[in-house]
């Protein structure tokens, strides 16, 4: 029995780096079929809108997306075409893995992070406006519920628990936003006794992004609102080698969408020499998703140790590969 996933190119480099992920997933062994479906900037000429209401049935129907990095075309009516997907299926977690690769030179070795963001709340809720008619102030509502609060923090509790992590450490501002912050610090306190065995801490998020740049490896499994979560997953992408090599999960109730931390890269779209690892990275934890455990080791070795030869790596990771040449690097590991 196979699969089905939607799978997203969408814009930018995301057709390139799509198509060598899913090379790569098929390579590995995994039972998929993908429904191609589109959306982003790409998608508005053929379909009249970012977000194709044939996308969404599709997603509706799988589940299970893999998709591309989106651009959201001015006036479309979208802040942001991931945010819109992300409240449509109430993706709730957004799970971002930070792991050392053997050959990137970074500052830390042995790196092994991971930040679970509330992906649906806070500072994102999108009640914001200019207050007054001249625009000279604004303001932005940071929406924290218990409810909310509950189902991210126990997701987190649970991820450590399932995966035999050692810590779980929850980032929050209490001390200056008391009601909002505070409630997520309380709720954390609260569950924490519901799960005796993990190591459960908490910090302030202006100490947490300076002890994570000190020493991360104090760190396991972080946990934590909106915009300290956006923030801080791309701190530790940076701790590992940058937004090339990071993949992310968004994971609701029944729905879940795979897709790379990195945005459209215009900079080198079209020009053949993108990373297409994140993606790759993506199609791993997707895989692990649906308990395709060995399809799913076998992607990640043979990611790393084609990046751990040097033998094709693109530029971005100081090689001179084109995408090409890299995903021949991985698929040859897959024989
Ligand atoms: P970006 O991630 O597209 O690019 C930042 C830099 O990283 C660029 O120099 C780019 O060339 C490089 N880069 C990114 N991915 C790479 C890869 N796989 N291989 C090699 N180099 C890579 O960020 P940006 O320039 O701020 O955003 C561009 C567009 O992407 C915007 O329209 C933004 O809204 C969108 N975006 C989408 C997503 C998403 O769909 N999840 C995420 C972030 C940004």
């Amino acid at each position: 029995m196979t699969i089905p996933v939607t799978l997203i190119p969408g814009d930018g480099i995301g057709p390139e780096v799509v198509s060598a992920a899913v090379e790569a997933i098929e390579a590995a062994g995994a039972k998929l079929t993908w429904e191609r479906a589109a959306a982003g900037a790409s998608a508005v000429p053929t379909h009249g809108t970012p977000i194709p209401a044939e996308t969404l049935d599709s997603i509706r129907r799988n589940k299970l997306a893999l998709k591309g990095p989106l651009a959201t075309p001015v006036g479309e009516g979208y802040r942001s075409v991931n945010v819109a997907l992300r409240k449509e299926f109430a993706l709730y977690a957004n799970v971002r893995p930070a792991r050392s690769f053997t050959g990137v030179e970074t500052r830390f070795t042995g790196v092994d992070l991971v930040v679970i963001r509330e992906n649906t709340e806070g500072l994102y809720s999108g009640v914001e406006h200019f207050i007054d008619e001249e625009h000279s102030a604004a303001e932005t509502i940071s929406i924290i519920t218990r409810k909310g609060s509950e189902r991210i923090i126990d997701y987190a509790f649970s991820f450590v628990r399932t995966r035999h992590r050692r810590r779980l450490t929850l980032v929050h501002k209490a001390n200056i936003l008391k009601a909002t912050s505070g409630l997520f610090l309380d709720t954390g306190r609260k569950l924490a006794a519901k799960y005796p065995d993990v190591d459960f801490r908490d910090i302030i998020v202006d100490n947490c992004a300076m002890q994570l740049v000190r020493n991360p490896n104090q760190f396991d499994v972080l946990v934590t609102t909106n915009l300290f979560g956006d923030i801080l997953s791309d701190l530790t992408a940076g701790l590992i080698g940058g937004l090339g090599l990071t993949a992310g999960a968004n994971i609701g109730k029944d729905t879940a969408i795979f897709e790379a931390v990195h945005g459209t890269a215009p900079d080198i779209a079209g020009k053949g020499i993108a990373n297409p690892t994140a993606v790759m990275l993506a199609g791993m934890m997707l895989l692990e998703h649906i308990g395709e455990r060995t399809a799913a080791e076998r992607l990640d070795t043979a990611v790393r140790e084609a990046i751990a030869s040097k033998e094709a790596v693109t530029p971005d990771l100081g090689g001179s590969a084109t995408t090409r040449m890299f995903t021949q690097a991985v698929l040859k590991r897959l024989k």
